[in-house]
């Protein structure tokens, strides 16, 4: 298709022909008549097919959809030979950071951690001998931002590069035009949109490399499920509008709280003087709608900050029509990985910029003593 995106959006990923349904069709089936394309529930579904085809095409991948973002990551680790080595970030999103402490204490892999994901020069002294590399950017929760085609064009044959690229959605970056092999995305997050459903989706340059992917996801049972593949479905059709939004609003606030007394730092890629600002313009559409801030006193104040605010609502997850906030060092491999005492993560949603910036400051002023 040579439309532009928010028409692909749209259009994606429906039957085409007479009589076809406009809309993906749920079959709520865990088996099927003998003799057809499908005979099992874990093989395949239609609702699948249909996400996996908007989400590849818009990635210019292959989908493959999985029944949670970590059944995404966990196919993708797969790949790995035993024993394998993979270059990864020390702070990550922190689900992806515990599978592979377990592998590595288990003796599966061997992991080289990375302190600033940032730091390209870092990256490409990690990788000699690797069998992958795995970014995450913008990064869950430090928003840091990390070079995606400065790690393609560093690392070896044979090295896999996978990205994890939830934070930017397929549409504000395309880590495989950028050299990537796999791209991940926690649907779970802006791709379903409304905290109703929880999915993943790997989508592979290689058709080959897909098929591998599915394979893993039939042998080890990580199937989404119907309804959720059509949720997420459903919720890619506003995705550019709901961004527009939650991204203007992200915009707006990053640059208040900034200016707010109450706060020490905030971490926004569309902050000229964000270290991640020029990176991010270069590798990015859009700056996104997720940025973090610290605040002033301790993790008690920042855990007040929260729990004094009326609009926005401290829950974990992010990407949502809603905004969420969350300190994430209350997780222990959070506090492991680095994240600061008072790091507040902002998952800005789709409200009325003013009402989210009265909410925040009115509970600021918990943080100011
Ligand atoms: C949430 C998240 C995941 C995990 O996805 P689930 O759908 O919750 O399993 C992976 N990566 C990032 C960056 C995330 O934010």
């Amino acid at each position: 298709m040579t439309e532009r995106v928010e028409t692909r959006l749209v259009a994606g990923g429906r039957a085409q022909g007479a009589g076809a349904p406009l809309g993906s069709t749920i079959v709520v089936s865990s088996t099927y008549r003998l003799g057809g394309e499908l005979e099992y529930g874990r093989d395949g579904n239609e609702a699948w097919r249909a996400l996996e085809d908007l989400v590849g095409e818009l990635e210019g991948g292959h989908g493959v959809a999985f029944g949670s973002g970590l059944a995404a990551c966990a196919a993708v680790l797969d790949a790995l030979p035993p024993g394998g080595t993979i270059v990864a970030p020390r702070s990550a999103y922190h689900g992806f950071t515990e599978q592979l402490r377990v592998r590595e204490a288990a003796g599966r892999l061997r992991v080289r951690r990375i302190a600033d994901i940032a730091d390209a020069g870092e990256v490409a002294a990690a990788l000699p001998g690797a069998d992958m590399v795995w970014l995450e950017t913008p990064s869950n929760p430090l928003i840091a931002i990390a070079d995606i085609a400065a790690a393609a064009a560093a690392r070896e044959p044979g090295c896999l590069l996978a990205v994890d690229g939830t934070f930017a959605t397929p549409l504000l970056q395309q880590p495989l035009a950028l050299g990537a092999d796999i791209v991940v995305h926690s649907a779970t997050k802006y791709i379903g949109g409304h905290a109703d459903l929880l999915l993943g989706i790997a989508v592979c340059r290689d058709p080959a490399a897909a098929q591998r992917l599915a394979a893993v996801r039939v042998r080890e049972g990580a199937i989404p499920g119907a309804l959720e593949a059509f949720l997420a479905l459903r919720g890619m059709r506003t995705l550019a509008v709901r961004l527009e939004r939650a991204q203007a609003n992200a915009g707006e606030l990053a640059v208040r709280l900034d200016r707010h007394p109450a706060v020490t730092r905030v971490r926004y890629p569309g902050l000229p003087d964000d270290p991640g600002h020029a990176l991010a313009a270069r590798q990015m559409s859009g700056f996104g709608a997720m940025l973090a801030f610290e605040t002033t006193g301790g993790a008690d104040a920042a855990d007040a900050v929260c729990a004094r605010l009326r609009v926005i609502s401290a829950a974990t997850s992010l990407g949502g029509v809603e905004t969420l906030i969350e300190r994430r060092a209350r997780y222990e491999s959070e506090r492991r990985a680095g994240t600061p005492e008072t790091l507040l993560r902002l998952s800005v949603g789709i409200e009325h910029v003013e009402d989210l910036w009265a909410d925040l400051d009115q509970a600021l002023a918990a943080a100011s003593s």
